[in-house]
């Protein structure tokens, strides 16, 4: 015999018995469109895992924590119009350089420059050094301000190019002689090829690149490239005669002509030296020193009278199809301004 009973009120969508007041069961109002989703991002951010197991989980927890509505890195800026422009930014040594120095030039030389080229040094690597300390400087102190810094150039231009410094290969050189040969072998495996944390950073960002000229034979060098006619390098060569490093590079240049692959350069920018100069010399040929933009260095204070003061600095220059205009280089130099 039927139930003379009112019906029971069912779900409109898949007939399960529901309560009086809802017209969906618990299962098909968290299924209806969009609300899994949502839940599901919203248990992503909860469910981070402890210790933390990848960088974008401590990037994500870091972004929750400080509120951050979207990702802090803009990314490259769009390349300027008009004539080829080079900024070249010398010796950088964070966390010792000058941070009101580099803010100036990606300001004013950002929206006008096609390619920004760090001269070497761009980190001082305090903590790999061998002299002795007066300070102490741990190295994940110091790679904060470096990251700062390769993220800092990489959002103010277009294109970025790293030379490699002494100081940027400190560490290489502490793993190969602490470690054993296939010990090298096995961090090179496990860091995808380098010695190099700059060279790691540098991949992260999509305008920034290692510079790496090819030799005759195929192999590649790290410490200086060439844009066009223009030479820039980070030569271990110091002098206390003004102008007497850049004459030895340029007799280097000359000497290894054939083997490294040169040609002759009407332009050639050293860094290394943290000195300022620009030396009209061969016919139609200009020699630089690039500056520096780091705070005066320990070494340089002691009561041992060598090399000269440095130079807060930086120079620029212009090209059309690969040819330098002499008459567009220029500096600014900070010490005076
Ligand atoms: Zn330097
Ligand atoms: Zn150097």
């Amino acid at each position: 015999m039927p139930s003379i009973a009112k019906p029971k009120p069912t779900c409109v969508e898949c007939g399960a018995v529901v309560s009086k007041a809802a017209k969906r069961c618990q299962k098909c109002w968290d299924g209806r469109r969009g609300v899994p989703l949502r839940r599901a991002k919203a248990l992503a951010l909860e469910s981070l895992h402890e210790p933390l197991q990848s960088f974008e989980a401590a990037y994500k927890r870091w972004d929750k924590a400080i509120g951050k509505m979207h990702d802090r890195y803009k990314g490259p800026p769009k390349k300027p119009k008009g004539r080829e422009r080079f900024v070249v930014i010398p010796d950088i040594h964070a966390p010792f350089h000058r941070e009101e120095q580099l803010a100036h030039i990606c300001a004013v030389e950002g929206p006008k420059a096609t390619k920004a080229i760090l001269l070497g040094d761009v980190a001082d690597a305090y903590s790999f050094s061998t002299f002795t300390k007066y300070e102490r400087v741990p190295f994940a102190d110091e790679w904060a301000a470096v990251e700062l810094v390769l993220q800092s150039v990489s959002e103010a231009f277009h294109e970025v190019e790293i030379i490699v410094g002494n100081h940027d290969e400190r560490l290489e050189k502490r793993v190969r002689e602490r470690l054993t040969e296939d010990m090298v072998d096995a961090v090179r495996y496990l860091t995808g090829g380098t010695l190099n944390p700059l060279v790691a950073l540098a991949k992260r960002y999509p305008n920034v690149s290692i510079a790496k000229h090819e030799t005759q034979d195929g192999a590649t060098v790290d410490w200086f490239t060439t844009e066009g006619d223009c030479w820039l390098g980070h030569p271990q060569s110091f002098s206390r005669v003004a102008g007497s490093a850049l004459r030895r590079v340029e007799d280097y240049i000359s000497d290894y002509e054939a083997a490294l692959n040169l040609q002759r350069y009407r332009l050639v920018i050293i860094g290394h030296t943290h000195q300022l100069s620009a030396i009209p010399y061969r016919s139609g040929q200009l020699l630089v020193e690039g500056g520096s933009i780091c705070r005066t260095q320990g070494y340089q204070l002691s009561p041992r009278l060598g090399g000269r003061p440095q130079k807060n600095a930086y120079v620029w220059f212009e090209q059309d199809a690969g040819k330098t205009d002499l008459n567009s280089f220029g500096w600014h130099w900070f010490d005076v301004a």
